[in-house]
C-alpha cells in the first residue's frame, strides 16, 4: 500500500549531497562585500561626509540632513552598483521575525522616462503600514502607522538585490514596537554608567561597548518528511512520534563527523554569511542526532542581533536549497535535546579592554573585580526578569528538563573566583585596612593562572556562567530574537553600576579612601549576593530544594514567569532610565501573553486535527485488517486452536479500541477547556488557564498516538518517524 510516508521516504532518499560547490577559499577578500562598510563608505563619499557620519555613528549623535542625502546616494550608487534594484528599511517587529517592505529604487517621472532616486529621506525615515504586527494594543487600528528610522549604528547590506537598512520600529505615538529601539537605549545607558565607573581608575576609559557572541543551535531536516507532518509544518515542533529505539544515547553525534548533505548547506550558508559580514566562525554536530551549532566571533550587541536575525533568514533559505528545512524551534523532538542560544555577553572599552578579563596589575584586579561583583549583584536583583526575558512556549520545554538550564536563575563563577570572593568577604575589615592588606586582596586575582581563567571549571548546568572573560547567559532560546536577554542584561547591569557609584561617592564624602570604600561594597555585594551563587549541579533536585530555601524563584512556565514584567523592581529599572515607559512594558508583557496562548491554541487545534484525521482512521483500518483475519481464523479452526492462534490479534484490537477512545475523550475535552480559555478576558489568567488546562491534554493525547504507532503496521502508519527524520545520512 502506499501511503504519504512512503512517498515522502522515497523522496527523501533521492535527496543526495549536492555536489559540491566551489566557494573561493581567501574568505578575507570576499567578507563583508553585500555590507555598505566602512570600506565601501570611504570609496563611495566624500572624505568631509565619511568623517562626519563616522563621527556621528561613533558619538551616537544625530546626522543632519544634508549627511543624510549623501550617505542615502552614496549607498544608492553602491548598491545598484552591486545589482541591487530595490531598498527596504529593515526591522525587528514584536514577533520576533524580520520585516521588509520593498520599494524600487526607480520612480517614473513626469516625462515618462525613469530615474532611479533614492534620498535622506527614504533612507531616514518611512511609515509602513504595521497594523498586523504585535503591538500589545499601543495601537488603534485608526492610527495603524509606524515609523521606521534608521540605525546608522548597523551597517545597510544587499540581500536578494535589495538594499536592506537596519531601522528601528516605533507607534506613530512614539511607542517602542520593536527590541532595537530599547537595546540601543540600554546600550547607551551602559555606556555611560561602565564608564563612569572604569573613570574611577583609569582616565583613558572614555567609551564602553557591550559584546554578544551567541552560539545558535538548530536542527535539520529532509524537506519531503517534514512536508509529510503537518505538525512540523505548522508548529515548529513533533506533537506525536515514538522515541526511535536509537537516539542520543550512544553519544555518537555530538563533534561526529559532519554527514555529507549537511556539509554543503554549511558551507553554502557560511560563505552567504561571510558575504554579509556575519563572521560566522565554529560549526559542529550537537549533542542530539540532527541537531547541528553555529558560532560566530562576537560583535557590539546591536550589530550581533542583527546578525542573528540575518543568519537564521539566511539558513532557512539556504537549507531549502539543499531540500532541508532547519527548525530553530527550542523542542522540536520530545526524548531528545532541545536547542538553545548561549548569549556570551561581556564590555570592552576604547582602550581595548575587556572589563571582564582579569589582569595582571592590582589596579586592573580591582577594576575587573568592582564590574564583576556588580554584575553578580545585578543579576540578584533581577533574577526574575532575566528569567522572565527568555520565557517562551518553546522554551519551556528545555528549562529545567534536565537537559538545559532550570528555571532557577542562578550564577556559576568557578572555584578560582569563589576563592577569590570568599577572601574580600572574610578579609575586608570595617577597621582601615593597611596598604598591605589591600595589596593583597587585589593580587589574589593576579595568582590565578591564566590558562585555568581560560578553561574555568566548566559547568554546563548553570544558567549564568563565567567562562573566563565573560558570561555565558545560557538559558535563551533557540528561537529567539537576543534583543529581551540583552535589553535585561543591560539595564540591570547598568543600574547596578549606576547604585555603586552613588554608594562609592557617598562612602567618600564621608572621608574613606577610595580603594578601601570599594572593598567594603563589594563585601556588602557579596554577603548580599551569596544565594544566587551555585556552582552544583544545577539539574538536580537538590539544587530545587536548595534554591527555594536561599529564597530563589523557580518559575516554571512562560505565563507565571512573565508576571516580572510588571513588578516594581522592574518598572523602576525601566521606567527610571528611560528605556521603556509603563505602557510599553504592559504592552511587551501583553504580547508575550498573547503569543503563549496561540501557540497552545495552535498546537492543541493541530493535534486534534492529526488525531482525528490521521490517527483514528489508520488505528481503525488497522483494526479492521485484524477484525477480518480472526473471523477467518474462527471460521477455519477449531475451537482450541483459536484460543491458541488468535490470542495477540484479540489483545491488540482491544488496546486499539482502548487507546481510540482515550484519544476521543481528550480531545473532546481538549476542545471544551479551549472554549473555557478563549472566553476569558484578562490575558494572563488566560495564558495560565491554556497552560494548565490545556496543554496538558498535549501530553495526554501524545501518549496514547504514540501507543498506538508501535501497535499500528508500520506500512500504513502515515506519518513520518522519528527514526526517519532524524538521522540524515
Ligand atoms: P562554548 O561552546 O564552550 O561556549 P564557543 O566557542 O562555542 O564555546 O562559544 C564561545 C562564544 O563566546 C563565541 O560566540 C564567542 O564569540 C563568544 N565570545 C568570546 N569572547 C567574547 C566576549 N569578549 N564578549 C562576548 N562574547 C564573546
Ligand atoms: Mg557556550
Amino acid at each position: 500500500m502506499s501511503n504519504r510516508r512512503f512517498t515522502a521516504l522515497k523522496e527523501a532518499l533521492s535527496h543526495r549531497p549536492e555536489a559540491s560547490k566551489e566557494f573561493p577559499s581567501k574568505v578575507s577578500e570576499y567578507f563583508g562585500v553585500n555590507v555598505f562598510d566602512d570600506r565601501a563608505m570611504r570609496e563611495y563619499l566624500p572624505d568631509d561626509v565619511y568623517r562626519s557620519i563616522t563621527e556621528n555613528i561613533e558619538k551616537s549623535e544625530k546626522i543632519d540632513k544634508r549627511i543624510a542625502d549623501q550617505v542615502a546616494s552614496a549607498m544608492r550608487a553602491w548598491s545598484i552598483s552591486k545589482g541591487a534594484t530595490h531598498y527596504t528599511h529593515w526591522f525587528l517587529p514584536l514577533n520576533g521575525a524580520t520585516a521588509e517592505k520593498h520599494d524600487a529604487f526607480f520612480s517614473p517621472s513626469s516625462d515618462n522616462r525613469s530615474v532611479e532616486q533614492f534620498n535622506g529621506g527614504n533612507l531616514v525615515q518611512q511609515e509602513p503600514d504595521a497594523s498586523s504586527l504585535p503591538s500589545g494594543g499601543l495601537r488603534n487600528t485608526f492610527e495603524a502607522r509606524g515609523y521606521s528610522a534608521w540605525d546608522p549604528s548597523s551597517p545597510a547590506f544587499i540581500m536578494d538585490k535589495t538594499l536592506c537598512i537596519p531601522t528601528i520600529f516605533v507607534a506613530y505615538t512614539g511607542e517602542a514596537l520593536d527590541f532595537k529601539t530599547p537595546l540601543l537605549k540600554t546600550l547607551s545607558l551602559i555606556d555611560h554608567e561602565a564608564t563612569e565607573v572604569c573613570q574611577l581608575f583609569d582616565r583613558s576609559i572614555t567609551k564602553v561597548t557591550a559584546t554578544l557572541g551567541w552560539e545558535q543551535e538548530y536542527f535539520l531536516v529532509d524537506e519531503a518528511l517534514y512536508s509529510a507532518r503537518p505538525d512540523l509544518t505548522m508548529t515548529g515542533r513533533t506533537l506525536l512520534g515514538h522515541a526511535p529505539a536509537k537516539g542520543q544515547q550512544l553519544e555518537d553525534h555530538y563533534f561526529g563527523a559532519i554527514a555529507p548533505r549537511v556539509m554543503e548547506f554549511m558551507r553554502e550558508f557560511e560563505y552567504e554569511a561571510w558575504k554579509l559580514g556575519i563572521p560566522a566562525k565554529t560549526r559542529h554536530n550537537e549533542v542530539a542526532p540532527n541537531q547541528f551549532e553555529l558560532a560566530p566571533v562576537y560583535e557590539e550587541a546591536n550589530i550581533a542581533i542583527d546578525h542573528n536575525q540575518l543568519v537564521m533568514v539566511v539558513m532557512e533559505k539556504v537549507a531549502r536549497k539543499h531540500k532541508f528545512r532547519i527548525l530553530f524551534h527550542e523542542k522540536p523532538f520530545a526524548g531528545v535535546n532541545g536547542s538553545g542560544k548561549h548569549n556570551n555577553w561581556s564590555l570592552a572599552t576604547n582602550t581595548g579592554k575587556n572589563l571582564f578579563s582579569p589582569g595582571h596589575t592590582p589596579k586592573t584586579n580591582l577594576l575587573f573585580l568592582t564590574f564583576f561583583v556588580n554584575f553578580i549583584k545585578a543579576v540578584h536583583t533581577h533574577a526574575d526578569l532575566l528569567r522572565a526575558v527568555i520565557a517562551s512556549a518553546g522554551n519551556d520545554h528545555r528549562l529545567g528538563a534536565n537537559e538545559a538550564p532550570p528555571a532557577i536563575i542562578s550564577v556559576f563563577i568557578g572555584s578560582q573566583l569563589t576563592k577569590v570572593l570568599d577572601e574580600i568577604e572574610k578579609k575586608v575589615k570595617d577597621r582601615k585596612m593597611t596598604p598591605e592588606e589591600k595589596t593583597e586582596l587585589k593580587l589574589n586575582i593576579g595568582k590565578i593562572p591564566q590558562i585555568i581563567l581560560d578553561n574555568t571549571d566548566r559547568n554546563r548546568t548553570s544558567p549564568m556562567a563565567f567562562t573566563g572573560n565573560k558570561f555565558e547567559f545560557r538559558a535563551v532560546g533557540s528561537a529567539a530574537n537576543c534583543g529581551p536577554a540583552m535589553i535585561a542584561l543591560n539595564a540591570s547591569i547598568a543600574n547596578q553600576l549606576k547604585e555603586f557609584r552613588a554608594e562609592l561617592e557617598k562612602a567618600m564624602e564621608n572621608g574613606e579612601e577610595k580603594d578601601e570604600a570599594i572593598f567594603k561594597l563589594l563585601r556588602t555585594y557579596i554577603t548580599q549576593s551569596r544565594p544566587i551563587l551555585f556552582e552544583g549541579n544545577g539539574y538536580s533536585d537538590e539544587w530545587v530544594e536548595e534554591a527555594q530555601k536561599r529564597g530563589l524563584s523557580n518559575l516554571k512556565n512562560t505565563p507565571e514567569a512573565l508576571q516580572a514584567y510588571l513588578s516594581e523592581k522592574t518598572k523602576k529599572l525601566f521606567i527610571e532610565n528611560n528605556i521603556f515607559s509603563e505602557k510599553e512594558l504592559e504592552a511587551r508583557w501583553e504580547i508575550r501573553h498573547e503569543n503563549y496562548v496561540k501557540v497552545i491554541q495552535i498546537e492543541s487545534r493541530v493535534l486534534g486535527d492529526l488525531a482525528g484525521n490521521h490517527i483514528i482512521p489508520t488505528a481503525i483500518r488497522y483494526q479492521k485488517l485484524l477484525v477480518d483475519n480472526v473471523k477467518g481464523l474462527k471460521e477455519i479452526l477449531s475451537e482450541e486452536q483459536f484460543t491458541q492462534q488468535a490470542d495477540l490479534q484479540i489483545y491488540i484490537i482491544g488496546k486499539i479500541s482502548e487507546h481510540i477512545s482515550a484519544i476521543r475523550k481528550y480531545v473532546k475535552e481538549m476542545i471544551e477547556k479551549r472554549k473555557e480559555a478563549n472566553a476569558i478576558e484578562e490575558i494572563h489568567t488566560r495564558s495560565s488557564f491554556y497552560c494548565n488546562d490545556v496543554k496538558p491534554y498535549l501530553d495526554d493525547i501524545r501518549y496514547h498516538v504514540d501507543k498506538l504507532e508501535i501497535l499500528i503496521d508500520d506500512e500504513m502508519w502515515t506519518l513520518p518517524k522519528y527514526r526517519e527524520m532524524l538521522f540524515i545520512k
